[in-house]
């Protein structure tokens, strides 16, 4: 059977199940364990009404995981997309376990999702459709039980509104509820940048592992949001060439590199594609480039069974959650290729929203050089544990990976006397 004809799920909490199979299967854990790290401890399922400016009355459904709570709180962002499904969000919570694990966090993996387009409302509207989702949601989270941060397509301001809703509905001032926030309202210093920072530090010390050097390294970058855009500039700052990137309406591609300054600017204002240069190719076609790092920092199942075989990177740096299925890892770890996997590549962002909310909590603020300083310790310990874990399992790094969370994750349960 050839790659392309093998059949797999898409489904990413089946996914996610299977990760936790080939991490468990190493670790030879007992049956009742794999079967708790298997399935989230509680699933909220939401339906709430929203006044649109027109006056009519939409009801938007959503949703919110929480997969394992004994190292601490559960912690994970929110996302609103059209695509949203329970089964995506259950996944995406045992991803934020292994996550925070991987880089040893004091949280459990939690996730939400609201199923809602961004692009077709208006401020106001997304404003009443956080504030409603927040109320719907609100005995469910909480500064010492589960914790909310940002995600595909919500921001800054989305989870200011978000925490101005719970402290008014629990009448007091609760920042440390939901992180990722401005500023100004406790917000972290460094957390914009966070998920990207992160990801590059892991890509530095990948590059140095396989003997390459950050000059002149060429990169592609599929998405073009927080995660993506900030890492193809901090990629460019490092020396590397950014040929390719893409967002979900375009993609562009120069041999020669492209200007990403530029390229951030049309973000804000205008479009990629008044680049200069037409929508040169797909997002499809920009995974199979020819080129030394790929940073698929858009969506899940991007890199599957029948384009593994096609991938030429020589690293893919997951800034995005879930963009490779457990098939195309298997192809592109019997090809040499190094998949830095999206618990460790983008776990700066959820290592800042820790140190977001130890600020809040002591109403302490630190300088924007201690948060980054931290940061890269974290992040530089965090990858040589997997990559020395993958050495010793002769092993690809997600496995690795998983292997140093649930450890963590399986000696908490035993403490507290769960297992
Ligand atoms: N949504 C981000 C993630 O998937 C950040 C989560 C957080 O900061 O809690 O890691």
């Amino acid at each position: 059977m050839t790659a392309t004809t093998v059949k797999e799920s898409l489904n990413p909490y089946e996914i996610a199940q299977q990760q936790v199979d080939a991490a468990a299967k190493l670790l030879k854990l007992p049956e009742h364990v794999i079967t708790l790290l298997k399935h989230p401890k509680k699933v909220l399922s939401v339906s709430f009404p929203v006044k649109m400016d027109d006056g009519t009355v939409r009801v938007f459904e959503g949703f919110r995981a929480q997969h394992n709570d004994a190292i601490g709180p559960t912690k994970g962002g929110i996302r609103f997309h059209p695509d949203v499904t329970m089964d995506e969000v259950k996944a995406l919570s045992m991803w934020m376990s292994f996550k925070c694990g991987v880089v040893g966090l004091p949280y459990g993996g939690g996730k939400g999702g609201v199923i809602c387009n961004p692009q077709e409302h208006s401020k106001a509207e997304i404003e009443r459709i956080s504030r409603a989702f927040m109320e719907a949601i609100v005995d469910f989270v909480g500064p010492d039980r589960d914790i909310p941060a940002p995600d595909v397509y919500t921001t800054s301001q989305i989870m200011g509104w978000m925490m101005d809703e719970y402290s008014r509905l629990k009448g007091r001032y609760s920042p440390g509820v939901i992180t990722g926030k401005p500023l100004i309202i406790g917000g972290s210093k460094g957390r914009t940048e966070a998920t990207a920072q992160g990801c590059v530090y892991t890509i530095l010390g990948a590059l140095e592992d396989k003997g390459l050097q950050a000059e002149n390294a060429t990169v592609a970058v599929q998405g073009f949001g927080n995660a993506g855009r900030i890492a193809a500039r901090l990629l460019a700052e490092a020396g590397c060439k950014v040929v390719a990137v893409s967002d979900s309406k375009c993609g562009l591609y120069d041999p020669n590199g492209l200007d990403v300054s530029i390229l951030e600017d049309l973000k804000d204002n205008a479009s990629l594609a008044d680049y200069g240069q037409n929508c040169v190719i797909t997002n499809a076609e920009l995974l199979e480039l020819e080129v030394d790092i790929l940073v698929p920092a858009a969506l899940e199942n991007v890199i599957t069974a029948s384009n593994a075989n096609n991938i030429k990177a020589k690293i893919v740096a997951e800034a995005a959650n879930g963009p490779t299925t457990p098939e195309a890892d298997r192809v592109l770890f019997n090809k040499g290729i190094t998949v830095i996997p999206d618990v460790l590549a983008n776990a700066g962002g959820v290592t800042v929203s820790y140190f977001e909310w130890v600020q809040n909590l002591q109403h302490y603020y630190w300088s924007e050089q201690e948060v980054l300083d931290r940061l890269k310790t974290n992040m530089i310990i965090s990858y040589e544990a997997v990559r020395d874990m993958a050495t010793e399992f002769n092993t690809d790094f997600r496995t690795a990976a998983y292997m140093i969370s649930i450890k963590r994750i399986a000696s908490a349960m035993e403490a507290r006397g769960w297992i």
